[in-house]
């Protein structure tokens, strides 16, 4: 796709436009310094494309290919660091869209399995990692409200499309001591984003902060 007539963005504009971006998600909340760092070091740019993509650095979802949206910089560094991933974590991601949200993981664990409901989504972020020589990805096409049962337990599990109620396979693909962030609630109203913690006994529940997601969807997409 190309970006339109508009003429490049000179480099001091753009080291500008980043610096702003990182001060914007401290303001708001993201201060892990784990998770900044990994955020410094994915390009947002890589992953908006067409006409939004001069409007990557600024802290707004932003329309993807398929329908789809890439999420707002903040919601992604807070989730992040609701997650609390360790460096020897497995991760499992459902909703890759442009694959942002995974390639900051995979700067924070061992390995993230990310999982689309659209073939297109899935491959154009696969080459995305390839490029940035991201080798700890796994990217698959499938329906992730099932999970990825031959790969599972995970220790933790990040869904980024809203449900109706954390989806069960989810649930139970969960180690013990793991912790899932899931945004709930009807799609065309505000959601709340849970993070559920997998204790001995049980699930723990905790209301994060409203949010707006785009929604779980069963089966495959058509492109
Ligand atoms: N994490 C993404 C944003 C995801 S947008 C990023 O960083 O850009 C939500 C994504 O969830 C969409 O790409 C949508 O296709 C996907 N999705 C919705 N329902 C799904 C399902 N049941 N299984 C897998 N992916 C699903």
């Amino acid at each position: 796709m190309s970006n339109g007539p508009e003429a490049p963005v000179p480099s001091e504009e753009l080291a500008e436009r980043k610096m702003r971006f990182l001060f914007t998600l401290r303001s708001r909340g993201v201060t892990d310094a784990r998770v900044l760092t990994a955020m410094e070091r994915v390009d947002r740019g890589l992953f908006v494309r067409g006409i939004f993509a001069d409007r990557a650095y600024e802290d707004m979802p932003l329309p993807i290919a398929c329908g789809q949206t890439i999420s707002q910089p903040s919601v992604v560094g807070l989730m992040t660091q609701a997650l609390q991933v360790n460096p020897r974590d497995t991760v499992l991601e459902v909703g890759t869209g442009s694959g942002y949200q995974a390639a900051i993981l995979a700067h924070l664990c061992r390995r993230v399995y990310t999982v689309d409901r659209y073939r297109r989504l899935v491959r154009e972020a696969a080459d995305l990692f390839r490029q940035m020589d991201i080798a700890n990805i796994t990217t698959i096409t499938a329906d992730g409200s099932f999970g990825l049962p031959d790969q599972a337990p995970f220790d933790r599990i990040i869904v980024t499309a809203a449900a109706e109620d954390p989806p069960g396979p989810l649930l139970e693909q969960l180690k013990p001591g793991g912790i899932m962030v899931v945004p709930v609630g009807q799609s065309d109203t505000l959601q709340s984003l849970i993070k559920v913690t997998r204790t001995e006994k049980g699930f723990d529940y905790e209301e994060l902060r409203p949010v707006r997601f785009v929604p779980l969807v069963e089966g495959l997409g058509s492109e």
